[in-house]
């Protein structure tokens, strides 16, 4: 059994003190949805006071991006270890990264391996842009995304990955995929791609998140598809009524 997750990207979306009244808002309840891992990840200047809001609760936190060395002269970037003093997670190679600050699979893999050897939980996203999807690249593009932002991955790390399927044309679109669509990714690409990787038993033990558009109207259509473990929530992890909604739509 796979226990559901649901992360919020905040993006580049709130300062500090609107980050602690969303949370103040939505932390009590979103806490109170039992059975799913749940994480924040607001941008980077915001980490510290939302950590100190969520002690004691079983709300995670997550970076959105990190750099794969240790320390050095990396101007303006952000090592795993200062990760790591506040966050379990980290979302890595989100489509945004990858379109307008030119990280590539190869980035990606050294992120992911980074965070393996930080013990930091990476959330790794993949998924084909609109012209990919209308050449019928889908399931290439998203098997080569998984197969090298995993490569080198140890086995034994490898259940603690959490994998995101965004295809591009649906994040902020408003048009999601069908759930139907979505799932047949999952299954056969991105679950296929796991087994080539990692085996059976371990593909099935790790969580495939769907990302795009995913609000508290949809949420359910994509959690009772058997391999969707999961949502990566951009947009609807700003309104907490939505984002409460989603968490409790994993949750049944
Ligand atoms: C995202 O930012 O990863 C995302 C899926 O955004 P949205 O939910 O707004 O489409």
């Amino acid at each position: 059994m796979r226990t559901p997750f649901v992360a919020g990207n905040w993006k580049m979306n709130k300062t500090v003190a609107e980050a602690r009244e969303l949370v103040s808002v939505m932390g009590k309840e979103l806490a109170k949805v039992p059975n799913v891992e749940k994480v924040l990840c607001p941008p980077f200047m915001s980490l510290l006071a939302v950590a100190n809001l969520l002690g004691g609760t079983d709300l995670g936190l997550g970076a959105q991006n990190m750099h794969w060395e240790d320390k050095g002269a990396y101007t303006g970037e952000t090592a795993p270890g200062m990760i790591k003093e506040f966050c379990k997670y980290v979302i890595l190679g989100h489509s945004e990264r990858r379109t307008y600050f030119g990280e590539t699979d190869e980035t990606v893999n050294k992120k992911v391996l980074a965070a393996q050897k930080h013990g930091l939980t990476p959330i790794v996203c993949v998924g084909e842009t609109l012209a990919e999807n209308e050449a019928g690249k889908t399931a290439e593009v998203v098997r080569r995304q998984t197969l090298e932002g995993l490569k080198g991955v140890d086995p034994a790390f490898a259940t603690q990955i959490v994998v995101a399927y965004e295809p591009v044309w649906a994040i902020g679109t408003g048009r999601a995929s069908s759930a139907d669509n979505a799932e047949s990714v999952h299954r056969d690409v991105v679950r296929a791609a796991l087994k080539d990787l990692f085996g059976s038993e371990t593909a099935e033990a790790i969580r495939i998140l769907y990302g795009g558009s995913v609000t508290g109207a949809n949420a359910a259509d994509y959690f009772n598809q058997p391999n969707i473990d999961g949502a990566l929530v951009g947009g609807a992890s700003l309104k907490s009524d939505d984002f409460i909604a989603i968490a409790r739509a994993a949750s049944k």
